[in-house]
């Protein structure tokens, strides 16, 4: 047997590298690194969520051997999900709004996913994704009890455990606890609290920032205590107008709110300059680490995620039309 080898496709989850940012670090006069979640064997920091809590969810006895996994999703748990499922012997049925990036539905295809899709709506309409998840969780085990688990990603706190216990280990670790800024936009907040415990009970005086695109309502909720949108973001898998379990669990100093407009060029920017392709929840996190930096003063070293490629939204923030069509501004390479 190799001794270097994984044995197991979910050991190739998390210990990702940091990246320092260069253009953004000579523009702050700081020390700007992305967490290279989109090395993850599904593409997206969300692998790390669907394994902690498919691995608690073995260890309580909730999920049994061959169960289906039913969860709503944005896509890239749902991706993660199915990674793992296929490694693990699990089915997995999808509840997914019809607005996501279609490469993200025939990745969800290629994998095999039982996949329902579903209109865009509020949370408090019985018809969002999330709530249809969880009715079809209920109907199969009505018909067989024990036989689908409900992976509840925004308020199932193995979500933000396991970025406690990795991602936020990983960034001390990686940083040598010479990190003075964290910052990153919540969808269901599993990474921003897990982290957030992670760094504060290793240093309590990191500064822990949330990046709130347009269309979400934390910025208002950290800001004046009230649950308050206004715009919208073409950036996907994150901004919630709900309070869940996982963002209860975060720990927010510094909330900034971010416009697409000041975002995305910073991926288009990363591409030309520095090689990288990332999607646009990339793009707002990148807005907020440069904001935080400023608020911090040169010589601070802030960390954020770079969650997923931008291939997963080629058709979308990578297409001059759909740009247009959105009203952003379509950068001079591109057209
Ligand atoms: N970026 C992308 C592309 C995502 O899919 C998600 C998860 N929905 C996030 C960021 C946000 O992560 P979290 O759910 O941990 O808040």
């Amino acid at each position: 047997m190799a001794a270097m080898a994984a044995q197991h496709l979910s050991e190739l989850i998390g210990n990702t590298p940091l990246l320092r940012l260069r253009q953004l670090s000579e523009q702050t006069g700081c020390e700007i690194y992305g967490k290279c979640e989109f090395l993850n064997p599904g593409g997206s920091v969300k692998d790390r969520t669907a394994l902690g809590i498919l691995r608690a969810a073995e260890a309580s006895g909730e999920l049994r051997p061959g169960a289906t996994i039913v969860e709503g999703t944005a896509g890239n748990t749902g991706i993660g999900l199915c990674v793992l499922a296929n490694a693990l012997g699990y089915r997995v049925r999808i509840v997914m709004p019809m607005n996501q990036s279609r490469e993200k539905i025939e990745q969800l295809e290629l994998l095999g996913a039982d996949l329902s899709l579903v209109q865009a709506t509020g949370y408090d309409d019985p018809k969002h994704y999330v709530h249809q998840a969880q009715a079809l969780a209920e109907k199969l085990n009505r018909d067989e009890p024990g036989s689908a688990f409900w992976a509840r990603q925004f308020d199932n706190i193995a979500n933000c455990a396991i970025h406690r216990a990795t991602t936020g280990q990983e960034i001390w670790t990686q940083t040598a606890g010479r990190v003075d800024g964290f910052i990153c936009a919540v969808g269901t907040g599993g990474t921003l609290a897990g982290i957030s415990q992670a760094l504060k009970e290793r240093n309590p005086a990191i500064n822990i920032g949330l990046a709130d695109p347009a269309g979400s309502a934390l910025y208002s909720y950290y800001s004046s205590g009230e649950l308050r949108t206004a715009g919208s973001s073409v950036a996907e898998g994150i901004g919630i107008s709900h309070l869940t379990d996982n963002i209860a669990a975060a720990q927010v100093d510094l909330p900034f709110q971010i416009d697409d407009r000041e975002a995305l060029p910073l991926i288009y920017d990363l591409l030309r300059a520095e090689g990288l392709c990332l999607g646009g929840s990339s793009a707002i996190n990148m807005a907020g680490a440069v904001r935080l930096a400023r608020e911090l003063g040169p010589g601070s070293t802030v960390v954020t995620i770079l969650c997923d490629l931008g291939t997963r939204y080629q058709s979308k923030i990578f297409n001059p039309a759909f740009l247009r069509a959105k009203g952003l501004p379509v950068p001079a390479w591109m057209r």
